[in-house]
């Protein structure tokens, strides 16, 4: 997969990419990420990227000239892959666990940062395959929304983690996770449930799927619309 960031601050995502997992699957040739500087698509000396509102009011809009001739550009290098071109939104589709399995799919993505008041309304209209946003408030830039879409995406991607890494995971069967335990089997008293130093598998897998199903109901229960549940899924429910 291919990954072109279009901001006018790429400083704010050097960090992000350059540790951890992401950084693994850029060595490992899983991903290649690129950071595109929208001002290399300027033509004028003060490499102007926003100018002010028709209409007037308060701040400033991404200009469209810069950002059509980024994406046109980024498409010609990428070839004749399928792109797919993504605007940061707070107006957009919420991001979610589904999306990014989707996304993981693709072979090339553009994101689009936003800064100031936005981007151009014929930006969205005429250049923009889809718009996300990363939740229910307002960010200053695109940029930190990028950061959390590519790195969602990024461990879905075919092959990098094990399958069994995001099997069980929230959100994956529209469930929340069960709780996690590591040693010490007491610590200060609050001791590790028995079941889990059992060595029964079969036992510990029941458990799990119950914790996880207890969970769901009590934090997130507009979830459980959606799960796949067995009888005994349904009957434990019910139970609690
Ligand atoms: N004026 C816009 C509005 O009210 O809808 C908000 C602009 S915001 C200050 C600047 C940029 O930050 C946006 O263009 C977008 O790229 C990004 N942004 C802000 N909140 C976001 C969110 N929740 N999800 C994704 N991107 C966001």
């Amino acid at each position: 997969m291919k990954i072109d960031v279009i901001t006018i601050f790429p400083g704010i995502l050097e960090g992000p990419f350059k540790e951890s997992m992401i950084k693994r699957a850029v060595d490992q040739g899983f991903v290649a990420i690129n950071l595109v500087d929208l001002r290399d698509y300027t033509h004028d000396q003060h490499r102007q990227v926003d100018d002010y509102p028709y209409g007037g009011g308060y701040g400033m809009v991404l200009k469209p000239e810069p950002l059509f001739e980024a994406v046109e550009d980024l498409k010609k290098r990428s070839g004749p892959q399928q792109s797919r071109v993504i605007l940061l939104t707070p107006q957009g589709k919420r991001f979610d666990q589904q999306e990014a399995r989707k996304l993981a799919a693709e072979a090339h993505l553009i994101m689009i940062c936003g800064r100031y008041e936005g981007v151009d309304e014929r930006v969205r209209t005429g250049l923009v395959d889809e718009e996300i946003s990363i939740g229910d408030f307002v960010l200053t830039g695109g940029e930190l929304g990028a950061a959390a879409v590519v790195d969602a995406v990024v461990r879905l991607l075919p092959g990098f983690l094990a399958e069994e890494a995001s099997a069980d995971e929230s959100f994956t069967e529209h469930l929340l996770e069960y709780p996690h335990y590591t040693r010490p089997a007491d610590y200060r008293g609050m001791e590790v449930p028995p079941i889990l130093l059992s060595g029964n598998h079969g036992e510990i897998a029941r458990w799990r799927r119950k914790q996880s199903l207890k969970r769901t109901k009590e934090r997130r229960p507009d979830l459980l619309k959606k799960a796949d549940l067995s009888k005994t899924d349904q009957d434990y429910l019910e139970e609690l």
